[in-house]
């Protein structure tokens, strides 16, 4: 076997598990060790202080940077009995990563020495020189200035001898330059038009909060093995590999027991993110070999995609302890089943749940319905959209592989809300609907049975299904910032809330009784978003055609898909509801397109090098061994019928290589050509449409004829980890 692929493949077959010392202490002892949250505030700070804070985090009140100031010396006194020495703001950056920039805790004291500071200032307010960042042309590097500003709704914890603070990261101008901006103008839009609804129904709601339970999908592969795969190491994926043998035919890992290393690592993994005041709930093994998910309670939508983005740091961390690297890349491996990361998402007032069937009250089924038909109503109008949001050049290689959501948005209701749902839309306008609390929500005639949603018959195909007392996006990627899609979902739900209040008010004004107003409105919306419900086989063929019937958005490349950003509707329904402005959406799909084409321009780079530096010297290397078989056969014999019989086999070969070596160093040539050729493209949207069309395909073809060769050439001179060896060994 090939020097370094042998080394590492007999290492990580020998490595045993690194085991972590069981804690002597009860999750619930240590969850939040390293977080400022209510205990510690109740504990650093004076009662007036943290009640102005409480005030701040739970209704959004300003705070004065005299209270700033007071609650920087509190969290200054405990980071210091926690033995940080610094702290930084902790924003993310349109990079799908986070960013951070330590400043130490001294000042000088005037007199020669140093003391220990940390003001209210540098709470609220840092500027990092971050003019590295991606910002799409919101600042020219003369003016590189943008600031992050500390969010108190999500609280600020330590990582070793660092406090962490949670901020904004804005434009001087006020333009946002990353996702919590948004995200956050976009939970406020959803909770002021939700709110409103929810006030149709029950007058007392003050609150609507968006909720998201994450579900993580990841892979661990040997470090060692990672560190032999260049492709693995430089794009996160890798470019090549011939399916082994055994797969995920069998569903043996679904579930499966999960292998001492691994377990060892989630263990610490858990005992980490618990510390940080992530609520980790559930673990499995997924589908394909060497993949694995976790999942956490779900929490208020802002802290949990916080959370999520310090769970993939955690994750990446521990899976070094443990000798393992931690694969968030939508798609690492061709042949199985890729990592995505479903978003459950729910709203809940400060009074009740709201997607949750069946309610104690007739006004609250009538509540349940309405905020399901106005989610679809979002969900439709913006199907597009919603696409785009999780749309990027990893995620792309997972959408519509018959493994994960189709490249098209619809939703699964099941059985009994699709029934509903044609039920009410079918009552005519004088036919007496009654909402029996009893017997859940009813019609006259026809009857239709107690509202009892449960989730049994969940559609595993459907982008975002309902089940049961939130809808799961599972179109997002594993690797993505789950904001994306929130901020896309969030406005869209917000915009047709505030579209069914109008409509209701008028009715209301014109003397409409009130349950029939909403009835009426339901009817003719249930009747417009009739195309987005979906219960079937999203993987189908079918599905394809009758989707494209039914108008929906059906654009699978990326680049172009990304255009749906800066349609007129996504623009209008952005400014209205007050998320983003059309420049900061415009400078946006530049970062997108931009990022786009480098991806896909790395991993040709890659894939280039290892065609001309392993590949073809592999290839031909063998081909060589193979040519002086047969000119030792033909000195060896004279008779010409026996040398043609023992080199016929050999023969075949070596013209078998030559084709496909052949094919690789022509298309390998062409593919340099095309780069060159594209990247004098100014325009970045027409330049990620060309590497889309026109680069993206040699990566397919050139690693078909790779995987050819894998076969053939002999395993000892393989030089790099096959996939038999990257997911079966832990
Ligand atoms: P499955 O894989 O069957 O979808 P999991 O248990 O892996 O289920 O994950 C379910 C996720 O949904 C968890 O993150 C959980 O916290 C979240 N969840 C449960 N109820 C709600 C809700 N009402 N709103 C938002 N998320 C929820
Ligand atoms: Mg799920």
């Amino acid at each position: 076997m090939s020097h370094l692929r042998f080394k590492v493949v007999e290492e990580a077959f020998k490595k045993r598990p690194t085991f972590v010392e069981p804690s002597t202490e009860r999750p619930s002892a240590y969850f939040g060790k390293y977080v400022f949250n209510k205990e510690k505030m109740n504990r650093y700070l004076s009662a007036d202080t943290y009640e102005k804070l409480t005030k701040a985090i739970e209704q959004g009140a300003p705070l004065t940077m005299d209270v700033a100031d007071e609650v920087a010396k509190g969290m200054k006194q405990w980071a210091m009995d926690m033995g940080a020495t610094h702290c930084t703001h902790w924003f993310q950056p349109l990079t799908e990563g986070t960013a951070e920039k330590h400043d130490a805790f001294v000042e000088h004291d005037g007199e020669g020495g140093m003391i220990e500071h940390f003001s209210g200032k540098q709470l609220i307010q840092q500027e990092p020189d971050a003019s590295s960042f991606p910002n799409g042309g919101i600042r020219s590097t003369f003016e590189a200035r943008g600031y992050s500003a500390w969010d108190p709704s999500s609280p600020v914890f330590i990582i070793g001898d660092t406090l962490m603070i949670p901020t904004v990261f804005i434009a001087y101008t006020g333009e946002a330059l990353d996702y919590k901006a948004p995200l956050k103008k976009s939970l406020g839009a959803i909770d002021t038009a939700a709110t409103a609804v929810a006030q149709l129904f029950d007058e007392k709601v003050k609150r609507v909060t968006t909720n998201l339970g994450w579900e993580q999908e990841y892979f661990l592969v040997d470090e060692g093995l990672y560190a032999a795969r260049p492709d693995l190491l430089l794009t996160g994926r890798t470019l090549m590999g011939h399916e082994s043998s055994k797969n995920q035919q069998m569903d043996d890992h679904y579930f499966g027991a999960i292998p001492e290393r691994v377990a060892e690592f989630m263990k610490e993994l858990e005992i980490r993110s618990l510390e940080l005041g992530i609520p980790c709930k559930t673990r499995h093994n997924e589908v394909a070999p060497n993949q694995f998910e976790l999942a956490p309670i779900y929490e208020e939508c802002n802290l949990a995609i916080d959370h999520n983005m310090l769970f993939m740091m955690i994750m990446r961390n521990v899976a070094r302890k443990h000798g393992f690297r931690c694969l968030l890349h939508e798609k690492p491996f061709a042949g199985i089943n890729g990592s995505g990361k479903h978003n459950n998402w729910s709203l809940t007032t400060d009074t009740g749940t709201l997607l949750h069937a069946p309610g104690k009250t007739p006004e609250e089924n009538l509540r349940f319905v309405t905020f399901i038909v106005e989610t679809l109503m979002g969900v439709y109008r913006h199907n597009g959209l919603l696409k785009a949001s999780i749309m990027s050049a990893t995620n792309a290689h997972r959408l519509g592989g018959g493994e994960a959501p189709p490249a098209i948005i619809s939703s699964f209701l099941g059985e009994q809300i699709s029934k509903l749902l044609n039920e009410i839309e079918g009552s005519h306008d004088d036919q007496h609907l009654t909402l029996d609390s009893k017997h859940g929500v009813q019609l006259d005639i026809p009857q239709i049975p107690e509202l009892m949603v449960d989730n049994t018959d969940r559609n595993r195909t459907s982008p975002f299904a309902f089940t049961g007392n939130r809808f799961e996006f599972r179109a997002v990627g594993a690797s993505a910032n789950c904001a994306s899609a929130m901020i896309a979902l969030n406005t869209a739900v917000a915009e047709a809330l505030t579209n069914f209040r109008k409509r209701v008010d008028e009715r209301l004004t014109n003397g409409m009784d009130k349950t029939e107003a909403i009835l009426e409105v339901l009817r003719e919306d249930i009747r417009t978003c009739r195309p987005i419900h979906f219960d079937g086989n999203g993987y189908s063929e079918e599905w394809q055609e009758e989707a494209k019937r039914r108008g929906l958005d059906c654009e699978t490349s990326a680049p172009i898909v990304f255009d749906r950003y800066l349609d007129n509707q996504t623009i209008e329904m952005f400014e209205n509801m007050k998320v983003m402005n059309r420049h900061e959406l415009e400078a946006r799909n530049e970062i997108k397109w931009e990022t786009y084409f480098k991806k896909i321009q790395i991993e040709s780079r890659v894939l280039g090098d290892l065609c001309m530096n392993h590949i073809i010297p592999v290839a031909t290397k063998y081909q060589t061994l193979l040519a002086t078989n047969v000119h030792k056969m033909q000195c060896a014999f004279d008779d010409a019928e026996l040398i043609e019989q023992l080199t016929c086999y050999n023969v075949d070969l070596i013209k078998k290589i030559n084709k496909h070596t052949k094919f690789i160093a022509e298309a390998v040539d062409e593919m340099v050509e095309k780069r060159k050729e594209v990247n004098q493209i100014q325009n970045v949207r027409s330049k990620a449409i060309a590497y889309h069309d026109e680069v993206a395909p040699y990566l397919e073809s050139i690693r078909f004829h790779i995987d050819r060769l894998e076969l053939i050439v002999e395993d000892d001179m393989w030089t790099l980890p096959k996939y038999r060896e990257l997911l079966f060994i832990r």
